[in-house]
């Protein structure tokens, strides 16, 4: 199946590890299933330099006015949500119980 069959069957109801599994394949099809975890980490930090970017943009802070900056803050976070997902893949991380067991440590924690 071609990855954008595979990304058509992805839907609003699709589950976490359905979206890990895309992000695997999508990784394979790509060829970028052979980029070490520490330049993976790298792309995934200037990712999130990308979305600190596009919120000053949106809360109009302080910017080159000369400059054409086409990022949104949805798009960066698409891209910020991609690279997690892929970190997690391989780490051997499913991100759903990841989260489900993390929170549940927090719900535990006293915050004043
Ligand atoms: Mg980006």
């Amino acid at each position: 199946m071609e990855l954008k069959e595979k990304l058509g069957l992805l839907n609003e109801k699709s589950s976490v590890a359905e979206i890990q599994e895309y992000i695997k394949d999508m990784k394979k099809a790509r060829k970028f299933d052979g980029v070490t975890i520490e330049r993976e980490m790298m792309l995934f930090v200037e990712e999130i330099g990308e979305l600190a970017k596009a919120i000053r943009k949106s809360t109009k802070g302080c910017l080159d006015i000369s400059k054409e900056y086409d990022t949104s803050v949805e798009e960066e976070l698409a891209d910020c949500f991609i690279y997690l997902l892929n970190i997690a893949n391989m780490n051997n991380v499913d991100i759903f119980k990841a989260f489900k067991e993390k929170e549940k440590k927090n719900c535990d924690r006293v915050w004043k």
